[in-house]
């Protein structure tokens, strides 16, 4: 299984951390030297550039969660990299939860699924 974030478009709302129970991702603050240590194609790593769209429909919501802040504070913030992708046991959990619709995880048959925001 391998797992990676989209980053770009990660709000930094850390549900994916929060539902995961093999503790798959780790938050980064956006300008660490590792956060682009999961396997996260060119184009969707981070280059300190948010996706506009994303920032459009999540930079104002109020839900308790801080969004496209630098720093994770153990509650957001930062930015979700998938540290450890070969423990995922594709429960889902996160691919339900993630704002921004950011996460592809690959299983060993080479099938792939997507977030995609309830
Ligand atoms: S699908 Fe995988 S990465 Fe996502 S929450 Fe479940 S175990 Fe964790
Ligand atoms: S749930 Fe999605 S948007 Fe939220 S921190 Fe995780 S990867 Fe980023």
């Amino acid at each position: 299984m391998d797992v990676y974030v989209d980053k770009p478009k990660c709000t930094g709302c850390q549900h994916c951390k929060d539902v995961c129970p093999v503790a798959v991702f780790e938050m980064k603050n956006r300008d660490a030297p590792d956060v682009n240590s999961d396997h996260a194609p060119a184009n969707e790593q981070w280059k300190g550039q948010s996706d506009p769209s994303v920032v459009a429909k999540w930079s104002n919501v109020q839900d308790g969660h801080r969004h496209f802040a630098n720093d994770n504070d153990g509650t957001s913030g930062g930015i979700s990299v998938a540290v450890n992708g070969s423990a995922c046991i594709l429960c889902q959990a996160c691919l339900i939860e993630c704002e921004g619709e950011c996460i592809t995880i690959t299983d060993d048959s080479g099938n792939t699924y997507h977030s995609i925001y309830k």
